[in-house]
């Protein structure tokens, strides 16, 4: 362990929710499960709260934050919803699926937590022990993955640890996260217009290209991101001897995806595999191709920014 902090582990139990809830009220960070990844928690309403987050991630500035709710109506004292977006909260939350909407004047969050945009990214997460931190606390809580920024995102608590042991006060061990992805973002417009920021386990329907604006409108939404620290060689066939594998189907690996071609158990072991192949003694990593449809778009998402080397 190094840093500044001697990090604590928390049982996902009732005692655990209720130290990091007490870390929390007193403005400290804990990573969270969630049935995505975990995230790194700060109370939403304090600037210094928030500024950690952005401090023990490395995170630039400009990325903005997801704000956690327990309800529908706690998340409409924080933002505008017109019909359509009560429509989609109502259909998926809770859920993985964040709603970028516009925020609300008197919404009483700190400033940071928006990278000064106009809207603000609302989830209602579809977990135990965030559901049961989010009714412990009286205020929202502004939680992006909890990893280094541009690094793997962590889907187990081990995961936490490799990046911010020393960094933050907590982490609660909740086993592996489910979906496995982070959520998929929803901007919905004034007009009604609905576009995809992220691709995510959520399937929208109807749905517009984002892909001319997304540098815009999704400011964390960076080429190079989720890297692995080494070389990653995409739609492999076979590997050299050289390279940890990730197989998918029936191309087996070091790590296999999904051995049935599942795409969403591939999804959930997307991380966990990415993890191995970066901590494995082999200097680079080769992936099987996966298709591009369904989570498998969301999927080949993460795996194009993590092949993609930092600048
Ligand atoms: P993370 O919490 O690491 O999954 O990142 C959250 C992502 O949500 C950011 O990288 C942004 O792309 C996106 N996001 C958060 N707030 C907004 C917002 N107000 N408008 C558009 N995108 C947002
Ligand atoms: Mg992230």
């Amino acid at each position: 362990m190094s840093g500044k902090y001697a990090t604590e582990t928390l049982q996902a139990n009732e005692s655990g929710i209720a130290r990091a809830a007490a870390i929390l009220r007193a403005g400290g960070l804990v990573a969270v499960p969630t049935e995505t990844v975990y995230g790194l928690a700060a109370r939403a309403d304090s600037e210094e709260a928030v500024g950690r987050i952005y401090e023990a991630k490395g995170r630039p500035s400009f990325n903005p934050l997801i704000v956690h709710v327990p309800t529908i109506e706690r998340a409409e004292r924080l933002a505008v919803f017109s019909a359509k977006a009560r429509e989609l909260a109502q259909d998926y939350w809770p859920g993985p699926l964040t709603l970028v909407l516009p925020r609300r004047e008197d919404a009483g969050l700190a400033a940071r937590v928006a990278a000064g945009l106009p809207t603000l990214a609302l989830r209602m997460p579809d977990h135990p022990v965030m559901s049961a931190l989010l009714e412990a606390v009286d205020f929202p809580l502004a939680a992006p993955s909890a990893n280094r920024s541009g690094f793997i995102s962590p889907t187990s608590a081990k995961h936490v640890l490799a990046s911010l042991d020393g960094r933050i006060d907590a982490v609660i061990d909740g086993g592996a996260s489910q979906a496995g992805l982070e959520s998929t973002i929803l901007a919905v417009r004034d007009d009604g217009n609905v576009d995809q920021l992220r691709p995510g386990p959520v399937k929208v329907a109807r749905r517009n290209s984002a892909s001319g604006f997304a540098g815009i409108e999704a400011p964390g939404q960076l080429a190079s991101h989720y890297a692995p620290g080494k070389p990653l060689r995409l739609n492999a066939g076979d590997h050299g001897d050289d390279e940890f594998m990730i197989g998918f189907g029936d191309i087996a690996g070091d790590c296999t995806l999904s051995e049935v071609g599942d795409l969403k158990e591939a999804a959930s072991r997307l991380y966990a595999c990415l993890h191995l192949g970066a901590a494995s003694d082999k200097p680079r990593m080769a992936v099987a191709s996966i298709p591009d449809r369904d989570i498998g778009k969301a999927i080949n998402d993460r795996l194009r920014r993590a092949a993609t080397p930092p600048d």
